[in-house]
């Protein structure tokens, strides 16, 4: 079984306490790793170091090119260990290890848009009223950062963190989910061999309410940036209260996809699949949301049916699997729950609804993806995320009140919708109140855009340029040249 540390200050060091947690693999429930398991003490050795490097060390000052180096060759050694980094991540997760795969390019792609991106970031300088003056602003790297990322994309939710946060010269301490540290410990490793100084990258390993806590409440933090669930979330808000600290949230969402009667049919099925069930479903941006006009419903309804009992559940380094397990046994309960919640709605199930039969997978936390048909707008199982393989269709009409509908939610995450007709495209596109908007396809993000949500799905942006703006404070330096005195006072 794997042994892993957690990185401050330059080393890896056990738990202050000396305590561990097991790492799961959720396709088997069976063991793969024993890591630190860190607490309170720990976050704040990790703060003082980041604060250290910070405060007196080189990197803030580091010239903006060699910081991006630097954040580059991390990328190369993502690269290089992309196959080692996809099988620990499918381990720790249950997704299929062409998923993770595919996550790794991703994340490789990140650090080196981010690094590419270091030295472009120049001042500017504005317009000044006053005569003789000159008026400059700078971006600088806004300080420490607590960053604290989820359990369902552990690397590539920490590296939309982490890449840009290096790039803008800040330090930082990084907590990965505890159920999912793996990747993230891997990761540190590789930024250790890439050569960033002493202080720069601190992993500290533990549960979010001693960890997460004191990153969120610490002084010395100057900004922390979460991804994870919206209680989570509020907890975070009023915990960073004591020195008003700068956040950036990335929570939940619950992500309409809409269907008008003229869309390319076997397309919408298609990406409508594709939009919920990579992961188990388990995705912020699932479109497990669909609502569909009257005079296609039945037919999509049916051919949802048809493609969704035909997914292959599985291990997920069989290479035939297409759907592997949810992250836990606690959470197999909660989407168990959430399908029984909607039975007793009325809403109809089509297939699913339960564990798999096959006694291969019976260690595992595995769940048969599932259909609800003819769900009501005021169900919990279309208003709440239930964050599993679980898609509810409703029916509407008109292209009004399938917009209201899709806005009547507390999350503003994403929403996506299928039409030819392109003055439908423009009306429905502004209408609809979500961080990101796709028509015709559904799910499709990268680097260069930025993402995240309106209302309670967050604050701030990641990825593209809004996402290193994140990391910065803008000065703005006023030059006086002016040396006639103004008199104004007990001349
Ligand atoms: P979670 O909120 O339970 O945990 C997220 C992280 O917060 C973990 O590292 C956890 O240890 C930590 N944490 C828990 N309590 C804390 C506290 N009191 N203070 C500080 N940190 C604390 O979320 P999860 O179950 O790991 O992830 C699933 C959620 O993440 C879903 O709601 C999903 O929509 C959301 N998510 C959002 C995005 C996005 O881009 N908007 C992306 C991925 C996941």
């Amino acid at each position: 079984m794997m042994q892993k540390k957690m990185y401050i200050d330059g080393q890896w060091v056990d738990a202050e306490s000396g305590r561990t947690t097991e790492i799961i693999d959720p396709g088997n429930g069976r063991g793969v790793a024993v890591v630190a398991e860190g607490s309170r003490d720990d976050a704040k050795k990790a703060i003082a170091a980041a604060r250290e490097a910070f405060d007196y060390g080189p990197w803030p000052n580091t010239p903006a090119s060699e910081r991006g180096r630097l954040v580059c060759r991390l990328a190369d050694l993502i690269e290089r260990d992309r196959e080692e980094l996809a099988r620990l991540e499918s381990l720790d997760t249950g997704k299929t290890v062409e998923e993770s795969r595919w996550d790794m390019d991703d994340i490789a792609g990140i650090f080196r848009y981010f690094g590419g991106l270091a030295d472009k970031e120049g001042g500017e300088v504005i317009s000044s009223p006053i005569p003789d003056s000159t008026s400059e602003l700078v971006r600088e790297p806004i300080g420490v950062c607590g960053q604290i990322s989820p359990w369902n994309y552990p690397l590539l939710q920490a590296s939309w963190k982490m890449a840009p946060a290096l790039a803008a010269g800040c330090t930082i301490v990084m907590k990965p989910s505890e159920i999912t540290p793996l990747t993230t410990i891997k990761v540190t490793e590789l930024a250790e061999e890439a050569g960033f100084p002493k202080g720069v990258v601190n992993t500290v390993l533990g549960p979010g309410s001693a960890v997460g806590a004191e990153l969120s409440e610490s002084l010395d933090v100057d900004l922390i940036s979460f991804t994870g669930g919206i209680d989570t979330g509020k907890k975070i808000i009023q915990a960073a209260s004591g020195n008003v600290k700068k956040m950036a949230l990335e929570l939940g969402g619950k992500n309409p996809n809409i269907i008008f009667a003229d869309a390319d049919f076997d397309l919408a099925v298609d990406y409508a699949l594709n939009g919920v069930f990579f992961h188990a479903g388990q995705i912020c941006s699932a479109g497990a949301r669909i609502l569909v006009q009257d005079d296609i419903y039945d037919a999509f309804v049916e051919e949802l049916h048809r493609r969704i009992s035909r997914i292959v559940v599985g291990y997920g380094f069989d290479e035939k699997t297409e759907m592997g397990p949810l992250i836990s046994a606690e959470h197999l309960a909660k989407v168990e729950d959430y399908v029984r919640i909607g039975q007793e709605e009325g809403a109809r199930l089509l297939c699913g609804g339960k564990r798999p039969d096959d006694p291969a997978l019976e260690g595992g936390f595995f769940y048969m993806p599932t259909l609800f048909a003819d769900c009501e707008n005021d169900m919990r199982i279309v208003q709440e995320e239930v964050f599993g393989p679980v898609i509810t269709v409703e029916r509407f009409s008109t292209e009004e009140e399938v917009v209201q509908r899709a806005n009547s939610t507390v999350y503003g995450l994403s929403a996506g919708f299928w039409t030819r007709d392109p003055d439908r495209i423009k009306r429905v596109s502004r209408a609809l109140r979500f961080g990101t908007v796709w028509v015709n396809d559904f799910n499709v993000y990268f680097t260069q855009a930025p993402w995240g949500g309106y209302k309670q799905s967050g604050l701030g942006r990641e990825l593209g340029r809004m996402g290193l703006e994140e990391y910065t404070e803008v000065k703005h330096i006023f030059q006086n040249s002016n040396t006639q005195p103004v008199n104004w006072f007990g001349k």
